[in-house]
């Protein structure tokens, strides 16, 4: 076993769990305050590799993300530029009628980004700092809560281990950091699956243009089932069909494929394309959703979560990640308030965040089953108006 020691001067270390999207950033907001950051990721670099294996293709970046990529000084060069704002939700109706719903007041907008842009950007970020280590093929197994000693499997069956004065978990949604935290007494955890899956597909632009107005959030409520359309800065959509998994499970064929369009997304087949349609429909299998709440957030002054790693949520609120970056401000102005004291900071972490995520996991299941029924309401009431005016 390799043995690598972190300590160096006096500086205390701390070990982020994880370089997704929330990892990378909170690295830069540890290293920003003079840590000695360390950043253990299970996958390759992801600036390197060929493939990058992930979720969603896009996603949508709002105010309160926003706010968090400012604090680090990265918000309008490399991510504001690079997304494509959406003013509106565009509701398509079955006979293929499109109906604006504004996000906010005039001139508001979210935005929509690609995830491995803003994470390569983030990483990106977090190396500039020389008192910031990237650590990639490297998985952690486990961890001390009483020496903050982690063991992580590296490539080819060897295996590191290493010491850290705080561990930031921050290792998504089936967190290895958060494993310590179910053996130990006074933890509440919760984990839901949504009976629905979801589905990426690409709509490729039109003779160069974007097939579908842009600036916008395209959805298809469909009671049951739903689509939903984010734009790229290729001028693709990238198209997110959600539905049971037992309703996935019926279609086998790419005729079954068509048929189903037909029948729900009739103004999608074009904008998509039959034949891409019947080939990507099978390209990969249906994804699973799921809800977790848990509290507290730490243990003692060693570890605290954040991100999904702390409250994965449904995606149906566009606040995940929003809500991942907000735990890194939240979590630096504690910090301020507390002059760094872990033993202090952490249970006041807890305290003032739990709550806070918990409602934003309540928010994004009821916009679940919101967006299914309500918007077809909705969409149906400003027909109406329009009509009558
Ligand atoms: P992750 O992105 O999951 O990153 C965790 C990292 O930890 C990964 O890099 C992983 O490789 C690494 N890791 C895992 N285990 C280990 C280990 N044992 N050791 C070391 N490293 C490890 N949110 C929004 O705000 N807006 C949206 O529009 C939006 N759309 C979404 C659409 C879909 C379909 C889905 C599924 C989610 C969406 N989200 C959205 C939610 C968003 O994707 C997540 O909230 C966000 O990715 C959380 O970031 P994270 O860094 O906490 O976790």
């Amino acid at each position: 076993m390799e043995e690598s020691a972190l300590r160096r001067e006096d500086k205390k270390v701390v070990a982020v769990v994880g370089a997704g999207l929330v990892g990378a950033l909170n690295a830069c907001f540890f290293a920003k305050r003079g840590f000695e950051v360390e950043v253990f990721e299970t996958r390759e670099d992801i600036r390197k590799a060929k493939v990058v294996k992930g979720r969603s293709i896009n996603l949508a970046l709002s105010h309160r993300g926003r706010t968090a990529l400012k604090h680090v000084g990265m918000e309008d060069k490399q991510i504001v530029s690079k997304g494509i704002p959406m003013n509106a939700r565009m509701i398509h109706s079955l006979s293929g009628k499109q109906s604006p719903i504004p996000y906010g007041k005039k001139g508001q907008y979210i935005l929509s980004v690609d995830r491995a842009n803003l994470n390569k950007e983030l990483l990106t970020a977090a190396e500039t700092y020389p008192n910031t280590k990237l650590n990639f093929d490297h998985k952690l197994q486990d961890w001390s809560a009483e020496t903050g000693l982690m063991t992580f499997a590296r490539p080819h069956g060897s295996k590191t281990q290493t010491q850290a004065d705080l561990i930031v978990g921050c290792d998504g949604a089936f967190s290895a950091v958060r494993k310590q935290f179910l053996r130990r007494s006074r933890f509440n955890y919760s984990q839901t699956y949504i009976p629905h899956g979801y589905m990426e597909l690409t709509m490729r632009p039109r003779n160069g243009e974007f097939a579908m107005k842009p600036n916008y959030l395209h959805i298809w409520p469909r009671n049951t089932f739903m689509m939903i359309a984010l734009p790229n800065l290729d001028k693709t959509f990238t198209c997110t069909l959600f539905m049971p998994f037992e309703e996935f499970e019926k279609i086998s064929t790419g005729d079954e494929v068509i048929e189903f369009f037909q029948k729900y997304f009739p103004d999608a087949i074009p904008l998509i394309g039959a034949a891409t349609l019947r080939r990507d429909y099978f390209r990969l299998p249906a994804q699973a959703m799921v809800s977790v709440k848990c509290s507290p957030y730490h243990i003692g002054d060693k570890c605290v979560l954040m991100g999904d790693a702390a409250h994965a949520v449904v995606p149906f609120y566009g606040q995940g990640m929003n809500a991942g970056f907000e735990d890194c401000i939240v979590f630096d102005e504690i910090m301020n308030q507390f002059n760094e004291d872990f033993s202090a900071v952490l249970p006041e972490y807890s305290r003032v965040r739990v709550p806070d995520d918990h409602a934003i996991a309540d928010l994004a299941m009821y916009n679940y089953v919101e967006m299914i029924n309500h918007l077809i309401l909705k969409s149906y009431i400003i027909r109406r108006n329009k009509m009558k005016c």
